[in-house]
């Protein structure tokens, strides 16, 4: 397989995860296909193997970055994703992992890596009284903020129906924050958790699900929330391979469909989608220092 080098960068996808098994088939084409429409990204890791795995894969492809770190779900048991790791008909539930501090440190340090995460809480998948995992959730969140500030490198976090108690943490380990203090990924909270989170010094991604059409009742109102954060705070994502936004929604997605993310932000601010563009990679760089050094 053949290597881009030097790849201009237009666009920039600041959470997906290339490395993934749902691109073991054509992971390099997929790639290419991005770097070749200009894409840059940030490919995440949300455990041990797919951390590693995300430094191996930015350490092959210029234009690919990493974070490092132990998503919420994985920090107890969780049924297998079929898209993060195959094969789930023969597969076990995900097994629960604490935090290795050391392995992390390690995979933080590499150049490559820009961020630590994804981290953060997630009570969407859990019960409610499930009081003992949130606990674990919570633990294993607070040493990845540690870890970050260690290694000066902003977090990369993820969070579903749990903004009141992220806020909380975030806010007492205040100290503990870089400044820019991380990106928000795919931000589904409120207007009022927005402006704390701006506060605490975050920058928000938003993906796929703007290009939805808004139906009330039954979506959230990204229109709304998006128009609300500042636009020196706002970056593309897609999550990919999770899903895609229109025109391929239903399919499987990927970092060269940033573009229709962009283009639906453009269109909220009421501006060019070159003046997006460019804004967006103003804010990138703000973020990943390194990254345009
Ligand atoms: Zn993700």
């Amino acid at each position: 397989m053949f290597k881009i080098k030097s790849m201009k960068i237009d666009f920039f996808d600041a959470h997906t995860h290339i490395q993934f098994a749902a691109y073991d088939k054509d992971r390099e084409l997929v790639i290419n296909r991005a770097l070749r429409e200009g894409v840059g990204m940030v490919t995440v890791g949300t455990k041990k193997e797919t951390s590693r795995a995300a430094v191996e894969i930015a350490e092959k492809f210029e234009s690919v970055w990493a974070a490092i770190g132990l998503h919420p779900i994985h920090s107890h048991k969780s049924p297998p994703d079929a898209q993060e790791s195959g094969n789930v008909g023969k597969m076990p539930p995900n097994a629960e992992e604490t935090l290795d501090y050391d392995f992390y440190k390690n995979l933080a340090l590499n150049p490559k890596t820009v961020a630590i995460g994804e981290c953060g809480l997630d009570y969407f998948r859990i019960k409610n009284n499930q009081l003992e995992i949130r606990e674990k959730q919570k633990a294993v969140f607070i040493k990845q903020i540690e870890l970050a500030y260690e290694v000066k490198k902003p977090l990369m976090i993820h969070c579903r129906d749990a903004f009141r108690d992220l806020i909380e943490i975030l806010s007492a380990h205040k100290n503990l924050l870089n400044s820019p203090a991380g990106i928000a990924h795919f931000f589904s909270g409120t207007k009022e958790e927005a402006k704390k989170l701006l506060d605490l010094g975050f920058y928000f991604t938003f993906g796929s699900t703007i290009t939805f059409p808004f139906k009330k009742d039954k979506h959230f109102d990204y229109g709304e929330l998006v128009w609300f954060i500042p636009l020196d705070r706002i970056l593309s994502e897609t999550d990919a391979p999770y899903v895609a936004p229109v025109p391929y929604r239903g399919t499987r997605n990927e970092p060269a469909y940033i573009i229709h993310i962009v283009r639906k932000l453009a269109e909220i601010k009421n501006i060019s989608v070159f003046e997006m563009q460019d804004k967006i990679l103003e804010n990138a760089r703000h973020i990943f220092p390194t990254i345009f050094r």
